[in-house]
């Protein structure tokens, strides 16, 4: 049996056993933990057990990391934005009914072209959403009420990728990857898979790791070192825009000049 008849067999056997509301539920809490909990527990144990690898392999310097403390507290925060996010989550499925799917659950699993082209999409309108929100929460007149917590962490940790005001973690962090593929009906498996990705993408962005290359850490590092650069998480809106570059938003030397 090929891989997508195993998948077809598991589903089947899975929207014939349980209600639609408890598997997606079930799913929600599952990409939790294998995409976020498990892969960010794992950087940080890089940093306790390895630290001379650690130390070889960090973006920035030594000096910059932040405290055990310091990481305890960006745990203990991160981990009330999963339990409130997913109690949100809990409480929609639990006004509709259990009965009933907020989500695509076709008992038919779609054809694997079907996942890349989603992940294709989710991927674009997740650069661009994210991009356009995050700007917005560098705008100086909310910056310091919302997106300044999420910054607190310079030489960022992976558990500090949900480090981020209540604001900011519905607005930049859930609905840019999971509000695009909803609209778009994709199925719930496909939806599923995309978050999951995005996730363990949003703690390897964090982990402060320099090995990984897919993909680069240190991009969004540099964001969090410079604040005014990267905004976006694939580069391609920073790209359009020029903000892909530290100091992009200086004068250029000819207006230096033109200023004197
Ligand atoms: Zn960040
Ligand atoms: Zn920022």
């Amino acid at each position: 049996m090929d891989l997508h008849s195993q998948l077809q067999a598991a589903w089947s056997h899975a929207t014939t056993t349980y209600r639609p509301g408890t598997i997606e539920f079930a799913a929600i809490i599952l990409v939790q933990i294998v995409g976020f909990l498990i892969p960010a527990s794992f950087y940080l144990l890089i940093d306790t057990l390895f630290p001379k690898f650690s130390q070889r392999h960090k973006i920035q310097d030594a000096r910059r990391q932040p405290t055990r403390q310091q990481i305890l507290h960006c745990v203990k925060v991160t981990l009330f934005n999963h339990v409130w996010s997913v109690a949100l989550a809990g409480l929609m499925l639990s006004f509709t009914g259990l009965d009933h799917a907020i989500t695509n659950l076709d008992p038919i699993v779609p054809p694997f072209k079907t996942f890349l082209v989603d992940f294709a999409f989710g991927l674009l309108a997740r650069e661009i959403s994210f991009y356009y929100v995050h700007r917005a929460l560098h705008h100086p007149s909310v910056y310091v009420y919302i997106h300044k917590m999420h910054h607190k962490y310079t030489a960022p940790v992976a558990f500090a990728a949900e480090y981020a005001h209540p604001v900011e973690h519905l607005l930049a962090n859930v609905l840019p990857i999971t509000l695009p593929l909803y609209l778009k009906g994709a199925h719930m498996l496909s939806l599923m898979a995309f978050v999951l990705f995005e996730l363990w993408e949003a703690a390897a962005d964090h982990s402060g790791y320099d090995f990984l290359k897919l993909p680069p850490a240190e991009i969004h590092d540099l964001h969090h070192e410079k604040f005014r650069v990267n905004y976006g998480t694939i580069g391609l809106m920073d790209w359009i825009h020029g903000t892909d570059v530290v100091g992009w938003d200086l004068p250029k030397k000819n207006e230096i000049k033109r200023m004197e």
